[in-house]
Formats: C-alpha cells, structure tokens, sequence
C-alpha cells in the first residue's frame, strides 16, 4: 500500500476496519477466553495463531512490532520489555553455552557488558573486534563454534558508523547471521537489512518512543537467514524442539522461524514482555518518528558544527561532519543523516569537562539519549564506570568523552548555553 517510510510511519501496522478506532487501541489484559479446551490447547501445540497469555503475546504489542518490520523491511518482528532483553534474546536465539559470537567491541556499555560478563557466565563467549579491521583480519576472529556477529549501526556513544556490507559478507561466509543493533539509526536513517544484516534490534527506549517515557526494545527479522543450509551450527532452529512437541522452527515457519521461536521458546521462559501500555506509546512514537528524527539531526549538526569551530573543544566526533572519520560510512548508510547524538571533549582533559558539564542550563545531565530534550553524560563517570581504563580505551572511549544528545528544542537555544558554559571554563 504505502512506499514512502513517512507514510509507512503512520499507516503500517495497525489498519482499522470500518467503525473500528482510528488509533491502536491498547489490549488491556492478561488472558484470553475460549470456547473449548480444544481451542485453547491447538494455541499450545502452536497448531493455530491466536493469543492467550500475555507474557508470550498481546495484540497491542504484535501490532507495534509489525509497523517497526514493515520500516525495517523485515518478515516479522516483535517487542521486548528493554533494549538489553532485545539484544540478549537476539543472541541467545541461536547461541548456547559452549558457543562463541563476534561483536564490536565499539558498542552500548550496558551491551558489552551483558556480552562480556553475563552470557559468559552461561557459557557463551564473545570475541570483541576492532570493527575497523580488514575483512581478512576479522576473518581470524571465527571459530568453528561461532554463531552470530554482532554490531551497531551508529555506536554508543563514539558515534562511529558501522560497514554493514563488510560485516554482513563476513558473517554469511563464515555461515551465520549478521545481527545489528538500529537503535541510533532508526529506520529513519538506515535499514540496515537492505545492506545484507540479517537481524535487527532496537531500543526503542530512544528516538522510537522519543519523549524519554518507557523503556523497551525490539527484534525485527528478516527472514533471509538460511538456517537450514547451516542447520549443524542451529539445532535449535533446525531440529525438534521437545518442549514444543518436537516442532522443527525452520521447517515448519520458514522465514518466520527466528521470532516465532524467541516468542515461543524465549519469552516463555524469560518473560520479557513490554507492558501494553508501553507497545501504545512506541507504535505512538513511530508516527512521528521521521519529522522528529530529521529535526534531531538539522539541530545536530549545526551544534556539530559550532563545537568543531569552538577554540575551548578539543575534539568532536559526528559522523554528518565532511571532516569526521567515519562521514565516507555515513554519507553511504546514512545519506539522510545519522541521528542527534555526538561526542565530544573541551581542552584541559576529565576534569574540566566535568566543570563543563556542570554549568550548561538548558542541557541537563542524564543517563539517557535519543529523546526530545537535549541531554548528556560523561561516560567515564557514568554508564561505562564499571569498565576498566583498559576496557574503555578498547571500546574508543577517552577518559574526557562527553556524549550529548540533542533534543528538539531551537538549536541557537542550545549553542547559546553551550557558549555560557564555554565561556565559564
Ligand atoms: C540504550 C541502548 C540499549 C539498551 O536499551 P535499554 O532499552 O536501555 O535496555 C541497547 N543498545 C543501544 C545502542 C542503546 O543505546
């Protein structure tokens, strides 16, 4: 029906019958009635599709997750109670214990560390890669276990913009599939399954709710993934699953077998469900979601721009910036712009960004990006304070990093605390 992503934002999804409510009315309950024992146990053998529990699958939710595939030109995709749930369910779908994964080790802290400390408790363990290496450098990386590569689109926080084509090549010739984490993209900006990703996930937690408001997350398959041509390497796809009544995912749903068997298997057992409540206001958010997304990025660059001619910064990393290491990436992944988010560090090292920091008014300091309201953090002190010096410097992040967020607001607003600030120090 829809082929612009601006109409596909407001029109994919949730398509209302005659009379029925123009918005996506929110399925405000935990279970479901049925007629016959019979109904409901051909919904347990996963015989007929229908709801019946919400921990495993609630109308508002499945149709929030189906306007997000349709912008990420996915075959199906679903929600998850956070982004971490998201990525740790992305992975562990195709990985157990005794299996190794690829992953950028330029990713979200909250992610390395699930990757890093976490899933290597339950014996799963990631390789982190320079993701700037060479395709045969990163070839060395594979093993004969290795299940999944893994990275992001933009990073955060350095903001470097991932080769998805380069990846993706690798990890189909090494025989499995390349999930990439959009959250800073957007399918906006990038999406990135059209560039060979198999996989995508997302906080939605950022610029898809956009207003700061819940937290959740998303995975959105492609479909594209053979696992039957790889099927010694996921048995859990390929051969049956005995807490099912020894359903094979691959053979039986195809293209849908990834989500089908994350919802039936995972979220099962896992439970992390997003509230119906919170799948309204992401299916709320994405309406609005490319005019909010273009904004971010016009304000973005021209505060880019500011800070990059400002004698007080040291440095500045935005992608959009001709002069930035990764603008070759970004004008080819992101030719519309890459998101609001950059990084950055005024001159005098840790301490006087902290100063900094502290004497902006309209930017306020918190543990969040990616929404309406202009905000910032110090990665050193914040979100990665649990990394070692070495582990920071491993993931590109320098003692004196400051990640901004721009928000919505007028972007002279925004350069004229920033000047005060400058100013001050
Ligand atoms: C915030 C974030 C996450 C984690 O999402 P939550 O919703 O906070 O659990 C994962 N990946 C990226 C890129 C993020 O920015």
């Amino acid at each position: 029906m829809s082929t612009s992503i601006e109409t596909k934002c407001l029109h994919e999804g949730y398509e209302p019958k005659n009379g029925e409510p123009r918005q996506l009315p929110i399925w405000q309950s935990t279970t479901w009635k049925y007629a016959s024992s019979d109904d409901m146990g051909a919904l347990f053998d996963l015989e007929t599709e229908g709801y019946f529990y919400t921990r495993l699958q609630n109308p508002t939710n499945d149709l929030a997750a189906k306007k997000l595939t349709a912008l990420e030109g996915g075959y199906a995709g679903m929600l998850t109670s956070s982004g971490q749930a998201a990525n740790f369910f992305a992975i562990f779908n195709v990985c157990e214990a005794g299996d190794h994964f690829i992953a950028s080790s330029s990713i979200y802290g909250g992610t390395y560390n699930l990757f890093c400390v976490t899933m290597a408790k339950m014996g799963i363990e990631c390789t982190f890669v320079d993701q700037n290496l060479s395709e045969e450098e990163l070839a060395g990386f594979f093993r004969p276990n290795t299940k999944a590569v893994f990275g992001e689109t933009i990073t955060n926080p350095v903001c470097s913009v991932l080769d998805i084509e380069k990846f993706a090549r690798l990890a189909h010739s090494h025989g499995v599939p390349l999930i990439v984490d959009n959250t800073f993209a957007t399918p906006v900006n990038c999406r990135p399954i059209e560039w060979g990703a198999d996989i995508v996930t997302h906080s939605t937690t950022k610029y898809i709710d956009g207003h700061a408001i819940s937290v959740g997350g998303a995975i959105v398959d492609s479909g594209n993934f053979d696992w039957m041509a790889h099927a010694d390497k996921f048995p859990g796809l390929t051969t049956p699953d005995e807490s099912y009544h020894g359903i094979v995912y691959a053979e039986r749903f195809g293209k849908g077998a990834y989500i089908t068997k994350a919802t039936a298997q995972l979220m099962r057992d896992f439970g992390c469900i997003q509230s119906p409540q919170n799948a309204f206001y992401v299916n709320a958010g994405l309406e609005s979601l490319h005019v909010r997304i273009q904004r971010h990025c016009e304000n973005a660059l021209k505060i880019a721009s500011f800070l990059n001619a400002h004698e007080k910064v040291a440095w500045v990393h935005y992608p959009d910036l001709p002069e930035d290491d990764y603008h070759e990436l970004a004008k080819k992944y992101l030719p519309n712009g890459s998101c609001g988010v950059m990084c950055f560090a005024v001159k005098g090292g840790r301490s006087r960004c902290i100063e900094f920091m502290d004497s902006l008014k309209l930017a306020t300091i918190a543990t969040h990006v990616a929404d309406a309201r202009t905000c910032l953090l110090h990665p050193a002190s914040h979100t990665h304070r649990q990394l070692s010096d070495e582990q920071l410097t491993e993931a590109g992040i320098s003692p004196d990093l400051i990640r901004y967020s721009v928000g919505l607001e007028n972007a002279d607003d925004l350069i004229a605390d920033l000047k005060q600030a400058l100013d001050l120090i």
